[in-house]
């Protein structure tokens, strides 16, 4: 299994091939492969860094192994809304199985950790814990964050693989902007009426995502 990782001290993409019984890059022992892939099916999966260490400074801090059924999911699988940050590799659903009162310990010791860019209230979760380390501030009030050429990251492999499904392109995936997924995104924005700047602003974010979340899988 292919693993691209965006480093974000150095803003690079670092490759790495895995097994599932693998540890993470950055996560070490306290997290496998086949964990972060949770329910996806995909040979391709990304995160950064800085979730990664995340991870393993919340686990450190609590103790023990942290359940984990669902982390990373494809844009294409869908299942989630349309700009969820498990479609980035920087969200962790877990905690499903330890009771309520030891579920709301480990809310709480995320959110006094202050690791995580956001907790989802437990309103909206009341079964498991959602943290996410994402990157910041985005293109509309809630979603991902702007990008052009020369961007690099998790959030530019979601855009390739959202042309690849929309537009039935075959541009690979390597968090890389650069010419190719620039013509390939100038012709997916004339053909959809937006400007065709090359700037995945809110608009092109909004039309795009909602085009392609569940619309199809590309291994
Ligand atoms: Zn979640």
């Amino acid at each position: 299994m292919t693993i691209l990782i965006h480093n974000t001290k150095t803003n690079r993409m670092e490759r790495y091939e895995r097994g599932t019984r693998e540890p993470m890059p950055y996560a070490n022992v306290t997290l496998q492969v086949g964990e972060f892939r949770g329910t996806s099916h995909s040979n391709l999966l990304w995160s950064t860094s800085g979730a990664m260490e995340s991870w393993v400074a919340t686990r450190n801090m609590w103790g023990q192994p942290i359940y984990l059924p669902y982390a990373f999911r494809r844009i294409g699988e869908g299942g989630h809304a349309a700009q969820s940050q498990h479609y980035a590799g920087t969200a962790f659903d877990c905690a499903q199985n330890i009771g309520d009162a030891k579920r709301a310990q480990l809310r709480a010791l995320a959110q006094r950790s202050g690791l995580w860019s956001y907790i989802e209230p437990v309103s909206l979760t009341p079964t498991w814990v959602h943290f996410d380390r994402r990157l910041g501030p985005p293109a509309c009030a809630a979603g991902y964050p702007l990008l052009r050429r020369g961007s690099v990251g998790v959030y530019v492999c979601i855009l390739q693989d959202a042309l690849n499904i929309a537009c039935g392109a075959t541009l690979v995936i390597d968090g890389i902007y650069g010419i190719a997924t620039d013509d390939v995104l100038e012709f997916y924005q004339a053909a959809s009426g937006l400007v065709a700047d090359g700037i995945v602003g809110c608009k092109t974010w909004q039309a795009l995502t909602t085009r392609v979340v569940g619309q199809g899988f590309a291994p």
